[in-house]
């Protein structure tokens, strides 16, 4: 589908399926479409051409609340004067369902985020990690066929979001409903992902397992995006490696002659320095340089190592390491040089 808004085009032929029951993250910048892909799920807006099937039906024109899906949004507003249990009853109230049946399922949502016992208090009594649990409570007491979840976790802090990423990824599961969920973090979208679409512009660029999109990443975006490459670009040779300055790099496939990049990961690039161990494994590929930078990042050193007037970064595990300006010798196998488009 494509969707304009006057005259930007914030969706430009978007086409993606997602299964019953998966969990489909959509990754991207700020401004790729995200919200957008959302709001025509869930009816708030109609595409400006193409076609939205949900659980095998086409669903243009029918309103929001007609559709199969419940939505929550980053900013959630939970009705301040009214308690959790309350909060959480009010779309079945509207339903006009039998007491005993609101109380039964309310009682339930609010056992699934482990809010069980705070029924009767108020918003403003809860913490913003509890907020948030209310307003799922609140989505998932409708028992939605999909969810649709926009940057859900984007209020809380560091700690408590990686314990929800958690407790969400375990709810889905068990609820076996299908959650798409929009989100411009990386890690959260590695984390919990059964697919993830990488998006850019309006479109989707790649989708793929967090360790498809991650490990053969299709373009440089994709690479770029998800953690660091280093982008090697250089010519295809006549040996079918790629010619890098004065190397002839193996990659992961035979390559034609021609300007071709190819992505490789910093952790993906063993280290040799004057006193080091050698390097366990196979390395097609060994190059030498001197080390240009040094960070230690917690988990390990990130190096800038300078080959041949060009500029490679390694991650490091924690432990001994080359100093600054030390002759290194860096190894890496041609099955993590990832032939990636432009
Ligand atoms: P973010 O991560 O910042 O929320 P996003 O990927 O969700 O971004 P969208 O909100 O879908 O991006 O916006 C996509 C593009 O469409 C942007 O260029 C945005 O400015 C534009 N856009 C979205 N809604 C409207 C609107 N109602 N009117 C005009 N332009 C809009």
């Amino acid at each position: 589908m494509s969707k304009t808004f006057d005259s930007t085009e914030a969706l430009n032929d978007l086409n993606l399926t997602i299964r019953p029951g998966e969990f489909l993250t959509l990754l991207g910048p700020s401004g790729c479409g995200k919200t957008t892909t959302l709001r025509l799920l869930a009816g708030f807006e109609e595409p400006t051409s193409g076609e939205i099937w949900l659980a095998g039906r086409p669903v243009q024109g029918l309103p929001a609340y007609k559709r199969p899906v419940n939505t929550v949004f980053q900013h959630y507003a939970l009705f301040p004067h009214m308690t959790v249990f309350d909060n959480v009853a009010f779309g079945l109230r509207m339903q006009r369902l039998p007491a005993a049946e609101i109380r039964r399922r309310v009682a339930q949502a609010l056992e699934l985020v482990r809010l069980g016992d705070l029924g009767n208090r108020r918003p403003q009594e809860l913490s913003g990690g509890q907020q948030q649990r209310v307003a799922l409570a609140r989505a998932l007491v409708m028992e939605p066929k999909v969810l649709l979840l926009d940057e859900p976790l984007g209020a809380l802090d560091l700690q408590l979001r990686r314990a929800m990423q958690v407790e969400l990824r375990q709810l889905q599961r068990r609820l076996g409903a299908t959650f798409l969920y929009v989100t411009h973090d990386q890690e959260e979208a590695l984390a919990m992902s059964d697919r993830i679409a990488v998006m850019r512009g309006g479109r989707v660029e790649q989708v793929g397992t967090p360790e498809e999109v991650y490990l053969r990443p299709a373009t440089r975006f994709v690479a770029q995006f998800l953690g660091e490459a280093n982008l090697l670009e250089g010519e295809g040779a006549a040996s079918g490696r790629l010619r890098w300055g004065d190397y002839h790099l193996a990659v992961d496939r035979h390559l034609q002659p021609g300007r071709t990049t190819v992505a490789l990961r910093p952790e993906q690039v063993r280290v040799r320095w004057p006193g080091s161990a050698a390097p366990v494994g196979p390395a097609e590929n060994r190059l030498h340089g001197i080390v240009a930078e040094r960070l230690f990042v917690g988990t390990g050193t990130r190096l800038v190592v300078e080959v041949a007037g060009r500029r490679l970064a390694a991650l490091l595990p924690a432990g001994p390491g080359p100093d600054l300006g030390d002759q290194v010798e860096l190894c890496f196998s041609a099955e993590h040089c990832v032939v990636v488009a432009p």
